[in-house]
């Protein structure tokens, strides 16, 4: 188990910079998810802590000891790939067993390894086949055991779950996250699937462009997005935006006003110009629906919407809607509740206490509204 830490890495590729100078402290026995859109940089940063990229720039260390230019050997790690990269001419216990017979480990000791690692990842019956007698999952984690059998102080692993069929996905997304418990070692994780980083990670790092938007863990980030990017990359479907203006009322009230809707922000803090151009964002959950001729509570957060496409996912229906001002809204209403067809008009009555305004050039928050609370950045 060990700490592992990033100080001021930046990678530049032929001119292309991959990672910029990235500060990142990964605790002792967190399961750390990188998470952010292809080509942000997450792989180039787990192959500079694995030894397989060197950094143009920075420190990393592990356990205290700096590694920066370490061999991969020498950095007591484990790496788990998106391919299993199983050797097909050995089974499964040899293949288990690879990395100790080649430490020259004792062979009672490499066998009481890989009878634990199999156990428990349920792959006792399975050390005489070959890996082409195996499925996907079970290939997969077999690519684990290979890992667990080395005990390393650090976990890393690059996608393994992504060539695994849905149902398979989630079932060992749920292993991973039991192996975690029990191993109780550092695991760093990469991924774009933003439902692996908010299930699986104790804390999430959202990359975008080579840079860290936020670290956090899943509620924080979900709950308090640090920017716009941040706010519409996690969260399936994204989260809505309505454009419009911020305007201090009094000391203690700012008043967003969008197109048709206003609502009010108590805050006594946040330096704005008025007239200032922002954008307010409500999740797709966080609104209730009614039949416009029929609303006990209308009042003016309420928008007034056409419902263009309807999901039903049986648990729940997504409404894809229009507002009266042609701004695109997503609602996501409980699967039993009575669904409003195509094209009905509906009133969209949105929860004041859970909004968040980010500046519309910049992108970064301006505060959010969590119930009674408004918090700034
Ligand atoms: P993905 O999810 O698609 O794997 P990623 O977030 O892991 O993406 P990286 O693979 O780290 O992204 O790539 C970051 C950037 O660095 C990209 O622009 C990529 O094209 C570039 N890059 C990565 N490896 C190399 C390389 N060996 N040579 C040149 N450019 C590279």
């Amino acid at each position: 188990m060990a700490k592992v830490e990033l100080r001021g890495i930046t990678k530049i590729f032929n001119g292309t910079v991959a990672v910029r100078k990235t500060d990142l402290e990964i605790c002792d026995g967190e399961f750390m998810v990188l998470v952010g859109p292809s080509g942000c940089g997450k792989t180039t940063t787990l192959r500079m802590v694995a030894g397989l990229e060197m950094p143009s720039d920075g420190m990393i260390l592990i356990g205290e000891k700096d590694v920066t230019y370490a061999e991969p050997k020498n950095r007591d790690i484990a790496m788990v790939f998106q391919s299993y990269a199983l050797y097909p001419h050995m089974t499964v216990y040899e293949n288990m067993a690879f990395h100790l017979k080649i430490k020259k480990m004792d062979k009672k000791e490499i066998d009481e390894r890989v009878q634990n690692a199999a156990a428990l990842l349920g792959l006792s019956n399975y050390l005489a086949r070959y890996p082409k007698q195996l499925s996907g999952g079970q290939r997969q984690r077999v690519a684990l055991g290979r890992a667990i059998v080395r005990q390393p102080q650090v976990f890393l692993m690059d996608e393994p779950l992504s060539n695994l069929d849905a149902k398979l996905r989630v079932q060992t997304r749920a292993e991973l996250i039991k192996l975690h418990q029990k191993l109780k070692t550092t695991f760093i994780y990469v991924t774009h699937d933003q439902t692996e980083a908010m299930t699986m990670g104790t804390r999430i790092v959202v990359m975008k462009d080579g840079k860290i938007q936020q670290v956090g863990t899943p509620a924080e980030i979900y709950n308090h997005p640090a920017n716009l990017f941040v706010a519409t990359f996690i969260g399936s479907p994204a989260m809505n935006l309505l454009e419009g203006t911020l305007t201090r009322e009094t000391d203690h009230l700012l008043r967003f006003c969008g197109n048709g809707i206003s609502v009010q922000f108590p805050n006594t803090d946040l330096k704005i110009d008025n007239n200032s151009k922002v954008l307010l964002g409500i999740r797709p959950e966080n609104m209730n629906i009614y039949p416009v001729e029929n609303n006990p509570n209308f009042n003016d957060s309420c928008l007034r919407c056409m419902v263009e496409v309807v999901e039903h996912i049986g648990s729940e229906a997504i409404l894809h809607t229009r507002t009266e001002h042609q701004e695109y809204m997503i609602i996501k209403i409980p699967g039993h509740a009575k669904i409003p067809a195509v094209g009905a008009q509906i009133q969209a009555q949105i929860f004041y206490g859970k909004t968040h305004l980010f500046d519309a050039d910049s992108g970064n928050k301006l505060c959010t509204r969590s119930y009674g609370a408004v918090e700034n950045c």
